[in-house]
């Protein structure tokens, strides 16, 4: 925390709104809706995955349709697929973004289309911050007809040639759990690009109450609304985005200095100018058999935390059944990889120690 956040839940405690209705959901929607630009919808849920849900609900998909999907995240992109009883198809990464990669994609809608279905959605993702390939995603999307849902839970503030991660997707997700740049606890927001979709999106997450006096319901709903209270904390949140993206950007230049000369060590880095990262995380690959485990354990050590890579959906067991498209890079970025302290709360102090064990680690 670190700004207005106690005075606007103190607002909804004065009006008594500590509900799913108010006034901090309202001011929230509308500066989240400023910041992102024109034709942004936002609609404000109680966590990323039901955003994601919501969207895949928003793009009918039902039981049996194939939803593609980046292997290399998280699993609450994948779960709601799931939840819907659709069939995921996952797409491997590519090595510049480490995000999924456009040719292994149009091989599985190709997939797809020769099992007699063309797929009902694209979910893209913008891992540690780092934009996705948008153009290439998005012409495929287009060739072929596919809506993409894009996941930028970890990407708030993350550009693309100059224009915001959360405006790419036919509908885009962002996360404000508790571990990502800025926070309501647990929340999220669902962005769709204009007021019949968001409109839904509320019906849908209010449990679907039709327009009648007594409680009619035709179609299944959820309780998915982000509270009053969760929103005081995300407009106070949102007022320190800015320092915390150059707080985050500050360690990712620290971890660029400190293993410029390092033989072992890549740090993932933006490929060019196109792609601006909020650097959530700062993540390395370790090469010539240098072994993550050790450099871990090393670190621990020193009671300090590093934990590795999200593990590719296809490679979990509650994935493996369902078919991958692409040669295993992220099973590989899996094996190699670990995130560093990324923190905004990172001090000096704290970096000397990092750098210290990292440098001990070249000689
Ligand atoms: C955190 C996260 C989510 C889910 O968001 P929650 O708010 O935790 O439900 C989805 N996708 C990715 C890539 C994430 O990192």
């Amino acid at each position: 925390m670190g700004g207005n956040e106690l005075d606007y839940i103190r607002n909804a405690f004065d009006a008594n709104w500590i509900s799913q209705y108010g006034s901090n959901i309202d001011e929230f929607e509308n500066s989240l809706e400023r910041y992102f630009g024109n034709n942004s919808y936002v609609t404000a849920l109680s966590s990323g995955t039901a955003a994601i849900h919501m969207a895949l609900r928003l793009l009918n998909v039902e039981k049996d349709d194939f939803v593609l999907c980046q292997s290399f995240t998280f699993v609450a992109t994948a779960n709601p697929i799931l939840y819907q009883k659709a069939i995921p198809v996952f797409v491997d990464s590519e090595s510049e973004t480490w995000n999924m990669c456009p040719d292994a994609l149009e091989e599985a809608v190709k997939y797809c289309v020769q099992q007699g279905k063309k797929p009902k959605a694209i979910i893209a993702v913008s891992l540690y911050g780092m934009p996705f390939k948008v153009d290439e995603i998005l012409q495929i999307s287009k060739k072929y007809d596919i809506p993409l849902i894009e996941d930028s839970a970890e990407a708030l503030g993350s550009r693309y040639k100059d224009q915001l991660c959360g405006t790419f997707g036919d509908l885009s997700i962002i996360s404000f759990n508790g571990n990502k740049i800025i926070t309501t606890s647990g929340g999220g927001i669902l962005i769709s690009r204009n007021i019949e979709v968001k409109n839904r999106a509320l019906f849908l997450a209010t449990q679907a109450k039709d327009n009648e006096v007594y409680y009619s319901h035709s179609e299944i709903g959820y309780n998915y609304r982000m509270d009053n209270i969760a929103a005081g904390i995300g407009r106070g949140q949102l007022e320190t985005l800015e320092e915390k993206i150059q707080l985050r950007r500050k360690n990712h230049d620290f971890y660029q200095e400190t293993l410029k000369n390092h033989e072992s060590i890549d740090l993932f880095s933006a490929p060019n100018s196109d792609f601006f990262s909020n650097y959530w995380l700062n993540t390395i690959i370790l090469k010539n058999d240098f072994s993550k485990e050790k450099l871990k354990d090393k670190f621990l050590q020193n009671n300090i935390e590093t934990r590795y890579l999200w593990k590719p959906m296809h490679l979990q067991p509650l994935y493996e059944q369902y078919k991958f498209f692409g040669n295993n890079l992220c099973g590989m970025l899996f094996d190699t990889g670990l995130c560093l302290p990324s923190g905004t709360n990172l001090t000096d102090e704290s970096r000397g120690r990092i750098s210290e064990i990292l440098e001990d680690e070249i000689h």
